[in-house]
């Protein structure tokens, strides 16, 4: 076994041992494989052993990814990181899903940019769940009405929230995070707003966040190894 197999292995095991202990069904939980700052052999390399969805956190940077691997059929990209609205037509037209919209404006630029004979752009909310001033995301008191907002939208297919824990948590602090960001996610489904994803979950916490019901994991150094 290669040591991206052996790496993906027990990230596969670890989601499902976490699911299980929450009594969930792994095949709920996606993993998303974050290859920023990693090389376009390193995506082939996770793509040949059946891994199909990255996530890229700078436009420029996931671009040259994007066209060094054109090649491989059904690959999906996301953008995980802070979307500048400078890079939001280039954005729509390559990603297949934008997991960071938080304000109402960007949501309107990437719907007119999409193009409509292109599948709906999927998109998530992000939601500072940290309560880190310095970090993106709505605040959560506003991440429903913004989902309502972006659900109307053309060329745009609202999927749920995104969320990433504050670095250092305790595994009682993550889950208290990311238990604030299902609610979000209930909230919103209780409204008639119709969600179905909830991205949360990283290397040092996917095992709280799939507790508190993550659907989709977002995994880098697990998975790549250490970044540079
Ligand atoms: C880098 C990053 C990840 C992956 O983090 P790891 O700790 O390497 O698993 C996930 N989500 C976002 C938004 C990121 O920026």
């Amino acid at each position: 076994m290669s040591l991206y197999e052996k790496a993906w292995q027990a990230i596969l095991a670890r989601i499902a041992a976490a699911a299980a202990a929450a009594g969930r069904n792994p095949a709920e939980i996606r993993l998303v494989a974050v290859s920023k700052s990693f090389s376009p052999d390193a995506v082939r390399a996770a793509y040949s052993l059946g891994q199909r969805a990255f996530g890229e956190n700078y436009v420029q940077e996931a671009i040259s990814k994007i066209e060094a691997l054109s090649d491989l059929p059904n690959i999906e990209w996301h953008m995980i990181g802070p979307l500048q609205s400078n890079k939001a037509r280039v954005a729509a037209q390559r990603f297949a899903w934008i997991e960071t919209v938080d304000r109402l404006r960007i949501a309107e630029r990437l719907a007119e940019l999409r193009d409509p004979r292109a599948p709906r752009l999927d998109v998530c909310v992000q939601v500072n769940i940290s309560g880190e001033a310095s970090k993106s995301g709505v605040a959560p008191e506003d991440a429903v009405s913004l989902a309502e907002a972006i659900s109307r939208l053309p060329r745009l297919a609202l999927r749920g929230f995104m969320g990433i824990a504050r670095a250092g948590s305790d595994a009682s602090a993550q889950r208290e995070q990311f238990r604030a960001l299902r609610r979000t996610f209930e909230t919103a489904q209780s409204r008639g707003v119709r969600v179905d994803t909830l991205s949360m979950g990283m290397s040092d916490d996917l095992e709280a966040a799939i507790a508190e019901g993550s659907t989709q994991v977002r995994i880098g150094s697990a998975l790549f190894g250490p970044r540079a």
